[in-house]
């Protein structure tokens, strides 16, 4: 299937939400960078498993909680087959930072000597602030692979960065705040040739684009389902099992353990062993909807929508004076635009544009250091979606021009 902007329109109205009007006029939701809408069919699973089929997983010994453990491990499976992993390296999180952190807090007991950790200069702070504090906790050096001035990474700072001293690399696929694709791929290789481990942020490719984490060859892969369609409180961890069988537990208590006594424990099975406590199954249960609706439409076809969406953005955006824009280009970014106005503060751009009913995101992303490196304090960003359409993206070029003239910068 290829996504047009009529399909994007027939797509626009599986989402009750986006049905909504502000002062007579549709909402434009562009902030799906940030989260994104959900499709009826995810609102139901989720009121179908409360209204008739809630009960606990893996204890009860009758049909309603039969029900919710087949649907606990369906959902386990739709997220393998959606990257090609194996049910059992799955571990259902709270979201994609409870992901890293598990990783942080876990791993690091196969360090062995090894004394750096490298990130990307394009981290959110969800895949910075663990390893600094994972750094500090075990006297590690925390290096930073650098940006080049098109906001691509750096890879000959890579090569010089990623040693034998590396014990792992920690990247995002996508920067949610800039757009850049980076190339994990390569990345992954330089690890490996080191023999570091290595951790993919995926919370901003998985939702649009396809991922094989058998071909990328990450060992730790984690994202969120909210930002996929699915409901929130529910991300993803993928772990290669060998690893995963090495580390200790990072919760532990029940349904994590196989037999406890009052001096010690057992752990139970992958993926068991790191999901103690009673889960989130509404949640993976709306989760395994919206991954079904993802592959309905394709993971290709939305990323190829967005990318259309992002040249026409851009096209449009570079008619407009007095923008900067942040933008590798359409080849090498997914549907992220990340701008400024000259002299109008990125909250003051984002609430004029809420007010008519546009939403992006204005601020610093979650990329405090990033922002740093740019000299700014942050951007207005508007991320595109499988229901995007170019009437939204027109909306937010009006609203930018209005913009400038309600600031009376028009001719600058
Ligand atoms: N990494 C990236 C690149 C993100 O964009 C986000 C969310 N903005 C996260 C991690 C964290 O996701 P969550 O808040 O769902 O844990």
């Amino acid at each position: 299937m290829k996504l047009t902007n009529q399909k994007a329109k027939e797509l626009k109205k599986d989402f009750p939400l986006l049905q909504k009007k502000e002062r007579g006029k549709e909402l434009v939701y562009i902030d799906n960078a940030a989260t994104t809408q959900k499709p009826k069919a995810v609102i139901d699973a989720v009121c179908r498993y409360y209204l008739a089929e809630n009960a606990n997983i893996h204890r009860g010994l009758y049909k309603i909680s039969e029900i919710a453990t087949l649907h606990w491990e369906k959902a386990h499976a739709s997220v393998a087959s959606f990257i090609h992993a194996d049910p059992e390296e799955i571990i259902f999180t709270r979201n994609a930072t409870e992901g890293i952190n598990l990783v942080s807090y876990c791993l690091p007991a196969l360090f062995r000597m090894r004394k750096e950790i490298v990130v990307t200069a394009l981290e959110h702070h969800a895949n910075l602030v663990p390893w600094q504090e994972c750094a500090k906790r075990h006297g590690l050096i925390l290096k930073v692979i650098a940006m080049k001035p098109d906001f691509t990474l750096d890879y000959k700072d890579a090569q010089k960065k990623i040693t034998e001293q590396t014990a792992l690399v920690a990247m995002n696929h996508i920067s949610n705040a800039l757009g850049t694709k980076n190339d994990v791929q390569y990345l992954i290789s330089l690890a490996k040739k080191n023999g570091a481990f290595t951790l993919v942020d995926a919370a901003q490719s998985a939702p649009h684009t396809p991922i094989n984490v058998r071909k990328m060859g990450c060992d730790f892969l984690a994202f969120s389902s909210h930002k996929m369609l699915g409901p929130t409180g529910l991300g993803v961890l993928y772990g290669r099992k060998e690893l995963l069988a090495q580390m200790p537990p990072f919760m532990t208590g029940g349904d994590m353990i196989r037999t406890v006594s009052y001096q010690d424990a057992t752990w139970n099975d992958l993926p068991m062993k790191f999901e103690a406590g009673t889960p989130h199954i509404a949640g993976a249960i709306g989760f395994a909807e919206a991954i079904k609706y993802l592959q309905e439409v394709g993971m290709e076809t939305i990323e190829a929508w967005e990318g259309e969406l992002l040249s026409y953005a851009l096209k449009e955006f570079q008619k407009i004076k007095g923008v900067t824009v942040y933008s590798t280009g359409p080849e090498k970014s997914a549907g992220i635009l990340s701008f400024n106005i000259k002299g109008v503060h990125a909250h003051d751009v984002a609430s004029i544009l809420g007010a008519e009913g546009i939403c992006i995101r204005g601020g610093h992303h979650c990329a405090m250091p990033l922002m740093g490196a740019l000299g700014i304090a942050g951007t207005c960003r508007a991320s595109f979606y499988l229901y995007t359409t170019y009437e939204d993206v027109d909306r937010l070029v009006a609203a930018v021009k209005k913009v400038k003239s309600i600031f009376g910068i028009e001719k600058r």
